[in-house]
């Protein structure tokens, strides 16, 4: 099962992220200077390297792994933004402005920071741009190549400056460099081949057959002492022959990080949330603290201590940079808006942008001229039919198809606009809902004409099901005769006729062979119909499989539904979606009471559950009731609390489900659960829920129960 399996614990990367600020923090105040000389280069500009080239990679890992760059840029921007206006006043008072052209302000900008850290966020966004453009054009090899010609760039502007002198013309191209960028340690030379070192090592670590030295910690430690070692010398070397202009890149830097990288992905722990951003907020804030400490040293006249005794100022620096982003952190979270979801008891969120991106995807997947006629029966497979319609009405989407008049009747009293096709069978007493409230319905075979013809009062619009071997509703598709008769009957404006495939979502060659002939019957029939001139004027056959596994099927619609609210019915059958679809569904619940079993107590009913050493459970607010499959009982299924596994407990209950949190700290009355969606770097989807019930997707989201309250985020 999916959720049994522990999934990559990569809490190293959280507590390393510390570790580095305070190398960071130690570059840029040099704490064994006093020491000597040589101690404090080995800890500042050989040692403390690591730190930024680890940052890079930990972004390349987690931002260009994934899609949706552009958000992780987007933060980026603003985060950039957001410290340059921190830092402007100590930037002004510094002088750091009074050189002001045009050329300057893009220098500091894109390359050299405004602040002396700040050249950070630059570097990074540059770097990513960087490596988008190249995986574009190239090959993953020629891409990793790329970087690392780019660092060698660097490295004759950097450590390797001294050897310029002896190129031609060399000294005349850096001479240009440096007009723009004060260093070669950029977003051009120095950022991307850590990136790109980040996104690869992170993807295929979790990969098999992936280069398996990496994955042995103690190799890995070896391989980095090795390097580390090898480091050392070259700088000691470059130092001792004064070639370095700068001290930021060498050449062992590059082995050294990725067996450090592997090292610590390697030693999977749990996630560590507070830590990350404990560790962005250092690095944020220490200059701001180097200058506070000088200042107060000075203010307070303890110049002597503070600020000449440069370990005791490293101490003070850290210190007040850790404080300040604790206070930081404790300011922004109580800044933070309440979430506005209702989020009491158990509830759905709805992710907007994830809907619309895949309205989009599959928009553009379609063959020319045919839109989508989004299927939102069953409450929009249990995402809420309203709020879904709305939100597609917004988009631009036109059509919709539920089963039944009530879900349609339900859509117009919430003011959904456009065509609402009924695609099941309608009893007489309910052909009002569909007059009344402007609704498409089906005639889903010949006798369902002669009843709808003998109800109505007045006509109605329809769409004609063809059953081309489904042998579920429809005309059968060689009964002319029967198309003649519906054609016939004065009551039934008929705008649509179509099909449904019944194999489509398989690539089995007897399925692909039996939905060819599917298509082949359907337009056949609509062919022979126009000729006879009857009308066809809107015909439609895909539904999302055939979408994603028959994207020749013209139509003048396709009636999407599971794949619209970004999954698939199943895993098991190994397809893959052809389309980059997002799911749009997450289900939450509150923890209730966390307790404690000895070995031997038992919980839940039936006393399934006994525990076997020292366990802590968890209470959640959500059961059976409100959907959650009873299958997932007894250590069949997961939930995500604080960005880690825990697994059910016992049976599931009617309104409550236990689960073990042993393994995982801080458990607390009013948390938040994840029973489907992400928490931190898990995720729990509705397919992983299905493959543990035994059962689809679909049946799993459109079971999910009307006491949950749904909300649009
Ligand atoms: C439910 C349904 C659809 C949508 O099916 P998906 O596989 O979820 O896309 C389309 N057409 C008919 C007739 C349906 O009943």
């Amino acid at each position: 099962m999916t959720t049994k399996e522990s999934s990559p614990k990569l809490g190293g990367l959280d507590i390393f992220r510390v570790a580095a600020a305070a190398l960071v923090v130690a570059i840029h105040t040099s704490p064994l200077a006093d020491v000597s000389a040589g101690a404090d280069f080995f800890l500042t500009r050989i040692l403390a390297r690591t730190a930024v080239p680890f940052f890079l990679m930990v972004t390349g890992q987690f931002v260009l792994g994934k899609k949706g760059i552009w958000r992780h840029v987007k933060k980026l921007l603003l985060l950039y933004a957001g410290t340059i206006l921190l830092y402007l006043p100590i930037g002004i008072y510094a002088g750091h402005f009074e050189e002001v052209g045009p050329c300057h302000v893009l220098k500091m900008l894109v390359f050299d920071g405004t602040f002396y850290h700040l050249w950070y966020f630059p570097a990074c966004i540059l770097g990513i741009g960087i490596i988008c453009a190249l995986e574009r054009i190239f090959p993953h090899k020629l891409v990793l190549a790329s970087c690392v010609v780019l660092y060698i760039l660097g490295l004759l502007g950097d450590s390797y400056f001294g050897l310029l002198s002896y190129i031609p013309g060399a000294e005349a191209f850096y001479e240009r460099i440096f007009t723009v960028s004060s260093y070669t340690r950029n977003g051009l030379f120095f950022a991307p081949v850590f990136l790109y070192l980040g996104k690869i090592l992170g993807r295929n670590f979790l990969q098999k057959g992936f280069w398996t030295p990496l994955k042995n910690p103690r190799l890995c430690v070896a391989a980095f002492s090795a390097f580390f070692g090898l480091m050392t010398a070259e700088g000691f070397i470059l130092r001792f022959f004064a070639l370095q202009r700068h001290d930021s890149m060498y050449i062992f830097l590059i082995p050294s990080m990725i067996f450090l990288y592997s090292w610590i992905l390697a030693w999977q722990i749990r996630p560590r949330r507070r830590m990350r951003t404990l560790s962005a907020w250092v690095y944020i804030l220490h200059p701001g603290m180097i200058v506070a400490v000088r200042g107060a040293a000075e203010i307070l006249g303890f110049d002597s201590f503070l600020v000449e005794n440069n370990l005791v100022h490293y101490a003070a620096v850290l210190t007040g940079s850790f404080a300040s982003a604790a206070a930081a952190m404790a300011v922004f979270a109580l800044a933070k808006p309440p979430r506005p979801y209702p989020g009491a008891r158990a509830w759905i969120e709805l992710d907007r942008e994830a809907l619309g991106e895949n309205v989009r995807t599959l928009q553009k997947s379609l063959p020319q001229g045919c839109r989508l006629m989004p299927a939102v029966k069953a409450d929009a497979y249990g995402h809420g039919a309203v709020l879904i319609a709305r939100q597609l009405n917004g988009l631009g989407v036109k059509a919709f198809c539920v089963a039944s008049a009530a879900e349609g009747a339900e859509l117009r009293k919430n003011g959904i606009k456009g065509e609402i096709l009924v695609l099941g069978y309608t009893h007489p007493e309910d052909l009002a809902l569909i007059i009344r409230y402007r609704l498409i319905q089906t005639v889903v075979d010949t006798e369902y004409g002669r009843l709808l013809e003998k109800h109505l009062n007045r006509s109605v619009a329809v769409h004609i099901a063809v059953d081309t071997g489904m042998h579920r509703l429809g005309v059968p598709y060689d009964d002319i005769e029967a198309f003649r008769e519906i054609y016939g009957r004065r009551k039934l404006k008929i705008q649509g006729i179509f099909t449904h495939l019944c194999a489509d979502d398989t690539n089995r060659p007897q399925d692909r062979k039996y939905t060819q002939m599917q298509a082949e019957r359907f337009y056949r029939t609509v062919e022979g119909l126009r000729r006879e001139g009857f009308p066809c004027s809107s015909i439609h056959i895909s539904a999302s499989y055939g979408i994603l596994n028959y994207p020749e099927l013209q139509g003048d619609y396709a009636r999407v539904g599971i794949a619209l609210y970004g999954v698939l019915s199943t895993k098991k059958d190994g397809l893959a979606s052809r389309l980059p679809l997002k799911p749009v569904l997450s289900l939450k619940a509150r923890v209730a009471a966390v307790k404690k079993l000895s070995p031997g107590e038992a919980a839940g009913y039936g006393l399934c559950f006994v525990a076997e050493r020292e366990t802590t459970i968890a209470i959640l607010t959500i059961g059976y009731a409100d959907g959650l499959p009873r299958a997932l009982s007894c250590q069949n299924g997961a939930v995500l609390i604080n960005g880690c596994r825990a697994s059910v407990i016992g049976r599931i209950c009617m309104d409550q489900t236990i689960v073990d949190v042993s393994g995982i700290s801080h458990v607390r009355p009013g948390d938040v659960a994840v029973l489907i969606g992400k928490s931190g770097e898990e995720e729990i989807t509705a397919g992983d829920l299905a493959l543990q019930a035994d059962t689809i997707t679909n049946e799993v989201l459109s079971r999910l129960g009307r006491r949950l309250e749904r909300v649009m985020l």
